[in-house]
């Protein structure tokens, strides 16, 4: 009598939670019957909590895209940088031609906190023409008013932005690209790229996989014939560094090795025309909030701030939460790894040259 009683209040306290919002598991077996995507935990800690509504100095963001398209939308991203204290953005629209200069247009003509980075032309990449053209469409949109380069991608198939539909591109240290960044040299345009992803999405999608909540989303399949593995696509970059000592190279989300600050560490110390940006790693970055701290010390004049995400307010409260306060064990709306988020907590001299005057540094050094 005293079991079955037991078990209808344990079931009642199932029902009323299920009212509340989780998803209801067996009462029989709940850990087989919980399925890992419904996985949500809400932390249990009383803590102080802080949560800055803007940057604790004014932020340049490196990495940005066009998330809005309209007007109407661009004006309030616009109000969100001003309440948020941001002063300038860079628009990586990664395009060229009519598609750069209808971009190039859009935000210049509404603010000039926007600042608005071309693609390279890669339409003829695999024709002997392809970098006379490319520098030709480059020059052209300098002329125009690009900045800068942003943003080129190889995940392990080479760079594809311009040859969707081809099975493999170029990567960054093939020859048929020393032009265009020799040209980059030239103008002053900085070049921002974006080399491999996440160790996890290289790694086997199985019960061992520490980022799996993630990679199952982005996951990168290394039987896809060409494909290079995360260390071969970050040896290609790095040879395209130093094969261009003139160019001016961010390598986005911190070139990806975030797993390993030491080898990272030693490529910025081996190439004084790089720097990276800590955009879109939060979540990648905070499960080892101490040695992120370290790091960003260490190497408090190569980082640069970017966000790489929809700008609505929330997005830019997360940002300065993470970087300057300590909260700890915390999570955000929208998370993609099954741990929680913690305050890095970075002093202000810090905090300073990752918002503002490393990026300072290398936009005044252009040459117009
Ligand atoms: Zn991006």
């Amino acid at each position: 009598m005293k079991k079955s009683r037991k078990c209808i209040w344990a079931l009642g306290l199932l029902l009323v939670a299920g009212c509340a919002g989780p998803k209801n598991v067996s009462p029989e077996d709940p850990v087989d019957a919980l399925k890992l995507k419904d996985y949500d935990p809400v932390s249990v800690f009383v803590m102080e909590e802080h949560h800055p509504s803007a940057a604790r100095f004014s932020t340049i963001d490196m990495h940005s895209h066009a998330y809005r398209n309209d007007e109407a939308g661009i004006r309030q991203w616009v109000k969100t940088l001003d309440e948020n204290n941001i002063e300038k953005v860079i628009v990586h629209t990664k395009a060229f031609g009519e598609e750069f200069d209808r971009l190039y247009d859009l935000f210049t003509g509404i603010s000039d906190k926007f600042e608005v980075w071309c693609g390279f032309d890669m339409t003829k990449w695999d024709q002997p023409e392809f970098p006379a053209c490319a520098v030709k469409e480059l020059e052209r949109c300098f002329a125009k008013g690009a900045g800068g380069v942003g943003e080129l991608i190889d995940k392990g198939l080479g760079e594809r932005i311009s040859s969707a539909g081809r099975e493999v591109g170029l990567h960054f240290n093939d020859p048929k690209f020393d032009a265009l960044f020799e040209k980059c040299a030239e103008l002053g345009m900085p070049v921002s790229i974006h080399s491999g992803d996440p160790i996890w999405m290289y790694e086997p999608l199985d019960s061992h996989n520490d980022g799996y909540m993630n990679a199952k989303h982005w996951w990168i399949d290394l039987s896809v014939p060409g494909t290079l593995d995360l260390d071969g696509v970050v040896d290609a970059f790095v040879e395209c560094v130093e094969r261009h000592p003139n160019t001016t190279f961010i390598a986005c989300h911190l070139l990806n090795l975030n797993h390993d600050y030491a080898r990272l560490g030693k490529i910025l110390d081996s190439h004084p025309n790089l720097w990276i940006d800590i955009s879109a790693r939060h979540q990648e970055t905070c499960v080892t909030p101490r040695a992120t701290a370290r790091f960003y010390e260490k190497y408090q004049d190569r980082i640069l701030f970017g966000t790489d995400n929809d700008p609505d307010p929330d997005m830019y409260h997360a940002q300065w939460r993470i970087l300057e306060t300590e909260d700890e064990h915390f999570y955000l709306k929208e998370q993609s790894y099954h741990w929680p988020m913690q305050g890095i907590g970075l002093s202000d001299t810090v905090l300073r040259k990752l918002y503002h005057d490393n990026a300072i540094g290398i936009l005044s050094a252009r040459k117009r």
